[in-house]
């Protein structure tokens, strides 16, 4: 089989450099290890920058996200029993964010591009990167259970974090930069109107809890827990107490119960892989860097570097010129290293270390109260929520 590029993994990073590619006049293949139901269902992100939501729209795959996503024009931080609103629009010049789940942007890449039909190969899982350093690069891949190649021009390793592409990387060129927190989150959607129109990040000396939701009807929240905790550990009543504990107000705010239909537990990891090309393999998304999800950057930063992809192999094609090729792992690198800073601040911010003092207690605090009462300090958060400029 042979392609111009190669796309090793079909989640939001791979999907949609298939589809600004097509768009640009070059063919490609995406191969995917896991089946299609898996990919629609897998629960993750919910947060697109307006960049994102600008990027969907230019590729015509934004049709559902402007009918059924929710526009939020800002976030609610809670901390000492008090709320405090972050006014997106009013504190950047109009930005806004969207919340629209992850598999909701999945489902319409993929329905997209089964459409016009493909190739987009599921349980197909690549098993190496062969010759990245040479004008052939290769990927070796199993499907229906024969091994097959993939010829390609370039490969695109967007296959997440525990992929095979960012192994073809030498050793001797690789830098890893890391960072693991000694606490996860317990995440459990519910069958339940979300209790606030927007997302509420709260504080607490027993830690931090996020409500957030997926639709009007579906509420998705979360719990700091410690590192290593298993979801069974929690019970329904258990999950729902600790939620209510954490985000109490001193103004009567309630949360709504509702039944629980899925709980699973997040580690939280700071994660850069450097640099993020290697010959004619170009890394992608999660599996060249990972933050905390605190921020809401996964998917973004994902969506972020396909189209600085997207727009360098357009370039080449165009021009014959491989500047902006040369340039990606760079021009990617600047805005991944601002999101894994804000991903950072945001989660020591809120969360509460098991070593956490006195001290520390009151350097939250003083953090928080600095972000609810200078116009500068809610600006530089609400401008890293919004997004930094794609590409
Ligand atoms: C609980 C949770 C909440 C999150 N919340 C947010 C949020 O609010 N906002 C945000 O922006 N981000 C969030 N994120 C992060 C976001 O989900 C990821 O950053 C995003 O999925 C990255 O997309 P990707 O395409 O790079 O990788 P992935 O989505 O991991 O996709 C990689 C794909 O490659 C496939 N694959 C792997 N190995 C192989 C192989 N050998 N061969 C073929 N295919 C392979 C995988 O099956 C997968 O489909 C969250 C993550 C979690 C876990």
């Amino acid at each position: 089989m042979r392609t111009t590029v190669g796309i090793i993994g079909a989640g939001p990073a791979g999907l949609l450099l298939a589809r600004l590619l097509r768009g640009a006049g070059i063919d490609s293949v995406v191969l995917e290890s896991r089946d299609r139901a898996h990919v629609e269902h897998r629960q993750r992100a919910g947060i697109l920058e307006q960049g994102t939501v600008d990027v969907l729209r230019a590729a015509g795959a934004g049709e559902r996200m402007d009918r059924e996503g929710l526009r939020h024009d800002g976030i609610e931080l809670r901390f000492a029993r008090r709320r405090h609103r972050v006014d997106f629009p009013g504190l950047t010049g109009g930005r806004s964010v969207m919340v629209y789940a992850q598999t909701e942007v999945c489902r319409d890449l993929i329905a997209l591009r089964t459409k016009e039909g493909g190739p987009l190969l599921f349980e197909a899982e690549a098993l190496a990167v062969e010759g990245a350093d040479t004008d052939a690069p290769r990927v070796r891949f199993r499907h229906a259970g024969r091994e097959d190649v993939l010829e390609c021009s370039y490969v695109a390793g967007c296959d997440g974090f525990w992929g095979v592409a960012r192994k073809a990387v030498p050793a001797s060129l690789s830098r890893v930069f890391e960072r693991t927190y000694p606490y996860a989150w317990l995440g459990i959607l519910a069958d339940v109107a979300p209790s606030h129109d927007e997302l509420v990040y709260a504080r607490h000396d027993r830690g931090f809890a996020l409500l957030s939701m997926r639709s009007p009807s579906v509420s998705r929240l979360y719990l700091q827990v410690p590192a290593g905790t298993e979801a069974g550990e929690w019970s329904d009543e258990d999950v729902w107490g600790e939620l209510e504990r954490r985000f109490e107000t001193t103004d009567g705010w309630r949360l709504e119960r509702g039944p629980i239909t899925q709980k699973s537990v997040t580690p939280m990891r700071s994660y850069v892989h450097e640099p993020m090309r290697y010959g004619r393999l170009f890394l992608a998304g999660d599996a060249a860097h990972i933050v905390p999800p605190t921020g809401a950057k996964g998917l973004n930063l994902a969506v972020g570097d396909v189209v600085t992809l997207a727009r360098a192999l357009a370039h080449e094609k165009e021009t014959g010129s491989p500047e902006l090729l040369d340039a990606y792992s760079e021009t990617c690198l600047r805005r991944v290293w601002q999101a894994e800073r804000f991903s950072y601040d945001m989660t020591t911010l809120l969360h509460r270390a098991p070593d956490a003092t006195a001290f520390d207690d009151r350097l939250q605090l003083a953090r928080l109260e600095r972000i609810a009462s200078s116009r500068a300090a809610g600006t530089d958060l609400a401008e890293a929520y919004t997004g930094f400029p794609v590409g």
